[in-house]
């Protein structure tokens, strides 16, 4: 048990000197997207806003893709920020999509390289079956107006649906797009099978990385769900869940914090960072790690690139 209390996070932010002991203050933000994948800023740009930001050791984790790791790794050095590569795959479990992010791989891992492509080979015709359900609706257009806004033509993703219905008017921002046609359940949602839980760890470790549950607190599982999530990724291999992330409120810390140390799981830490006009959360700018946890990037020592 981690015995942490929500105000060590909070006081920890102000004045991290002062609590040292109680928590990891390395500056790792080991979650984020590019326009490779459905970010909006390329990875050099990322890389000297991480940097600006106070970043020491950043990871690109872009959706199903690792087309931006070499140019992130080396903008990375070249501000002084210490990389690890990263993606973040797409997994199908118990009906729901889950994301379990992979960090410090050999991106040239025939495992990871492999199973990467076949995960993303699905989004084209899922894509196009999105732009009929929305025509259906009365949104006509939308498979040519999403591509406007995809860097990669490989990772066509809802997110670049959700910037074309707000382009087009039909909702305020991205958010709204989501509840009102995205999400599951919604006009414009088309289920789709992605990747098996076992299969995306192995790639990750099998090519030499960790692999961590992403954003635990964003799935709608229920109680036993999220211990058979838990349970079978760590009997996978699975390594670590993110305590930290842009998507956790201080309540979602506290329970993640407390769930890594019930199943031995290392903690990350990472911002979710898609869009200066879309994320909350800007990189770097995370509440810090909480002390009692193992950080990932501690199992990734051997697998971290250093400047200099
Ligand atoms: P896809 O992989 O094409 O299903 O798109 C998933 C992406 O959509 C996520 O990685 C987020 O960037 C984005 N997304 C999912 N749900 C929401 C939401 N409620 N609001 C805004 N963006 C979301
Ligand atoms: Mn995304
Ligand atoms: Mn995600
Ligand atoms: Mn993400």
């Amino acid at each position: 048990m981690t015995g942490l209390r929500p105000g060590t996070l909070i006081r920890a932010r102000v004045d991290p000197a002062a609590y040292n002991e109680a928590v990891s203050i390395l500056n790792a933000d080991l979650h984020c997207h590019s326009t490779v994948s459905d970010g909006t800023l390329d990875p050099e740009t990322l890389a000297a806003r991480a940097r600006a930001n106070g970043v020491e050791l950043w990871a690109l984790t872009d959706h199903d893709e690792l087309a931006g790791q070499a140019r992130a790794r080396q903008a990375a050095l070249a501000a002084g920020m210490a990389y690890l590569t990263g993606t973040e795959i797409s997994v199908t479990f118990a009906g729901e999509t889950v994301h379990i992010v992979g960090l410090g791989f050999d991106e040239a891992h025939p495992a990871i390289v492999e199973g990467l492509a076949r995960t993303r080979g699905g989004r084209e015709l899922r894509a196009r079956d999105m732009a009929a359900e929305l025509l259906k609706v009365g949104i006509p257009g939308a498979y040519e107006g999403a591509l406007k806004y995809v860097g990669n033509p490989d990772l066509i993703s809802r997110t670049h649906f959700a910037r074309f219905l707000v382009e087009a008017g039909v909702c305020g921002d991205t958010s709204e797009v989501f509840r009102k046609y995205l999400a599951d359940g919604k006009p414009g949602f088309v289920p789709h099978r992605w990747a098996q839980l076992g299969d995306a760890v192995r790639w990750i470790t099998e090519a030499g990385g960790a692999a961590v549950i992403a954003h635990p607190g964003r799935y709608r599982f229920t109680p036993t769900e999220e211990f058979a999530l838990f349970s079978e990724f760590k009997a996978h291999g699975g390594q670590g869940v993110e305590v930290v992330t842009g998507s956790h409120n201080a309540a979602d810390f506290v329970k993640y914090a407390e769930m890594a140390g019930e199943f031995g799981l290392a903690a990350s830490r990472g911002s979710d960072f898609h869009s200066p006009a879309e994320s909350r959360i800007d990189l770097g700018g995370l509440p810090w790690l909480p002390g009692a946890l193992t950080p990932v990037w501690e199992l990734l020592d051997h697998r971290i690139t250093r400047p200099g």
